[in-house]
C-alpha cells in the first residue's frame, strides 16, 4: 500500500544526497511506490547536515542580503567576535557572487524572495512531524518556540526593516522586556533589554540524529543507501544515464541532485554555472554545561544561536567564504566559546566539541528546485543556505510531486537552475 495516486506510474529514482534535503526526497518518493537508491560518500546526515543548530525557523524567509544589512558587513568582517569572515585568497572568485549578494538587497528583490521562500518555510515543525509520523525521528521534534535577543534598544531597532518583512507575511513576534527575557530564561546574561518570542518555531532535538532516523525509516520501507563518491555524470542529449562513482557505475532512470553544497559540479555538467557558495558555518556543543535553557535562544547583535539538544547545549554561527577546499578556522571555535560564556555566564565549558560545514548558499538567499531545462529526468533540490533542516520535509514533498508529474501547491519559478 502506498500514497501514490491511482494511476501514475512508479519510477526508478535516484538521488545524489544523503542530508536532510536528499533523504527527505527518498523518503517521500518511496512513501509513494517509487523504487529509491540514495548515493552518498557519507553516511546520511553526516554533511552540512550533521551540526547544524537544528531550528525549524519558519520566519527565516528575510534574504541574508537585507538593505539593512549590507552595510554592517565591513564592521562584522572586522570584528574578531563577528558573524562574517572572508578568506581573502578566495576573494577574486567570490567578487561575481558579491555582486549579485548585494544586487538581490534591492528592497523589491528582498519582497520577491520573502514572498517566495516564505511558503518553503511555513509551518516547519509541523512538516517535520509529518515526515516523521511513525518513525524513530518523531520524538527528536520540538515545538516550544524560539527566543530573538538584542544588546540594546539600537540593534533591535537596525533590524526592523527585517521585522516588518516578517509580520507582513504573518509571522507574529511577541515583544519581551528585559525582565520577561530573563524570566523565561534565567540562564542567560543580564545584558538583553529586549527581544521577541516565536512561538511557532520549533528544533530538532540532534539534527543528525533525525537525519539518521528518516534514513532508517527509508530503508525499513524498502530503499537503498549506496555510500559512493558521485564523480561524473554520463549525459545524453536529452538525459543522463549513468553515475560514474568511484565504486563503478549506476543506471539512472530519474535523478535527483541534492548534494549540497557540491551540487555545482554536477549541475555544470548539465549546462549550468550555479553561483554556489560553501559558506562554513561552525558549532561548539557543551556536552554537560551545568546549565539548562528551554528554547532556543537567537543573538541577533552577533547571529549566533545557542540551541538546548539531547547532548548538550549547542552554539552555533559563522558565514565564511573560501571555497570549497579550505579547511576550517579553529580561531572560530574559540569565538564561539567566548559567545556562549557572554550569553550564558554560568555556562561550564569543560566538555566542548568542535563542528564546522558548508552551508549550500546562493547568492538570492534562494534554492534551486525544480527540474533541469534540457534533460527529461533530472531533477535539483540544493542550495537551501541557512534553511535547509527548516524546508527539507517541504523540499522532499515538492519533489515528490515532480516525479509524480503533479503541479506543486507553490510556486517553483524563483527556484529555477536558469535564473542567473
Ligand atoms: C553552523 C550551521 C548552523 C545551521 N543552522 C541551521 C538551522 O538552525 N536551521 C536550518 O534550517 N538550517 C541550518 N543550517 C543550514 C543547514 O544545515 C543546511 O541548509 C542543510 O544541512 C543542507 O542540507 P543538504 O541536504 O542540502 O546538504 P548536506 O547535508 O550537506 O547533504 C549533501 C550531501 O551530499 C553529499 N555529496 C555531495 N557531493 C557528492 C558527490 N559528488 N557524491 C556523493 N555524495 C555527495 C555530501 O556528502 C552530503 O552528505 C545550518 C548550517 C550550519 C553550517
Amino acid at each position: 500500500m502506498t500514497d501514490r495516486p491511482a494511476g501514475s506510474r512508479a519510477h526508478n529514482v535516484t538521488v545524489v544526497g544523503a542530508g536532510i534535503v536528499g533523504v527527505s526526497c527518498a523518503l517521500n518518493l518511496i512513501r509513494q511506490g517509487h523504487a529509491v537508491t540514495v548515493v552518498d560518500r557519507l553516511p546520511p546526515g553526516e554533511g552540512c547536515s550533521k551540526g547544524n543548530a537544528g531550528m525549524f525557523s519558519s520566519d527565516s524567509f528575510v534574504p541574508l542580503s537585507l538593505p539593512g544589512g549590507i552595510w554592517r558587513v565591513p564592521g562584522w568582517i572586522l570584528d574578531p567576535l563577528g558573524p562574517l569572515a572572508i578568506r581573502w585568497r578566495h576573494l577574486p572568485r567570490l567578487l561575481p557572487f558579491l555582486i549579485r549578494f548585494a544586487a538581490a538587497g534591492r528592497p523589491r528583490r528582498v519582497a520577491a524572495i520573502a514572498d517566495a521562500l516564505a511558503p518553503l518555510l511555513a509551518a516547519s515543525p509541523e512538516q517535520h512531524l509529518k515526515l516523521a509520523r511513525g518513525t524513530a525521528a518523531e520524538r527528536l521534534i520540538r515545538r516550544r518556540g524560539a527566543l530573538y535577543v538584542y544588546e540594546s534598544e539600537k540593534s533591535m531597532a537596525v533590524d526592523e526593516p527585517a521585522w516588518r518583512i516578517r509580520r507582513d507575511r504573518g509571522t507574529r513576534p511577541q515583544p519581551l522586556t528585559a525582565a520577561e527575557i530573563r524570566e523565561r530564561e534565567p540562564a542567560l546574561a543580564p545584558i538583553y533589554p529586549c527581544g521577541y518570542f516565536l512561538s511557532d518555531l520549533g528544533h530538532a532535538a540532534e539534527p543528525m540524529r533525525l537525519v539518521k532516523a528518516l534514513a532508517d525509516a527509508f530503508l525499513a520501507a524498502g530503499g537503498r543507501v549506496l555510500q559512493r563518491e558521485v564523480r561524473d555524470l554520463e549525459v545524453g542529449t536529452d538525459a543522463v544515464s549513468r553515475l560514474i562513482t568511484d565504486a563503478g557505475s549506476l543506471d539512472v532512470d530519474v535523478l535527483v541532485i541534492a548534494a549540497g553544497a557540491w551540487s555545482g559540479k554536477l549541475a555544470a555538467r548539465l549546462g549550468h554555472r550555479v553561483p554556489i557558495e560553501g559558506e562554513r558555518g561552525y558549532h561548539v556543543t557543551i556536552a554537560n554545561p551545568g546549565i539548562s535553557l528551554s528554547v532556543p535562544v537567537f543573538t541577533s547583535d552577533y547571529m549566533v544561536i545557542a540551541t538546548p539538544m539531547d547532548v548538550g547545549i549547542r552554539v552555533a554561527g559563522t558565514a565564511e567564504y573560501g571555497g570549497l577546499a579550505a579547511e576550517p578556522n579553529p580561531g572560530r571555535w574559540r569565538v564561539l566559546v567566548r559567545h556562549a560564556k557572554r550569553m550564558l555566564p554560568a555556562i561550564d565549558t569543560s566538555t566542548v566539541s568542535e563542528w564546522s560545514n558548508l552551508r549550500p548558499t546562493l547568492p538570492d538567499s534562494l534554492p534551486v528546485i525544480g527540474r533541469a531545462p534540457n534533460f527529461s529526468n533530472v531533477i535539483f533540490a540544493f542550495g537551501h543556505q541557512h534553511v535547509g533542516l527548516t524546508a527539507g520535509p517541504k523540499t522532499g514533498e515538492i519533489i515528490a510531486d515532480l516525479v509524480a508529474g503533479r503541479t506543486p501547491n507553490i510556486d517553483l519559478r524563483p527556484f529555477r537552475v536558469d535564473r542567473f
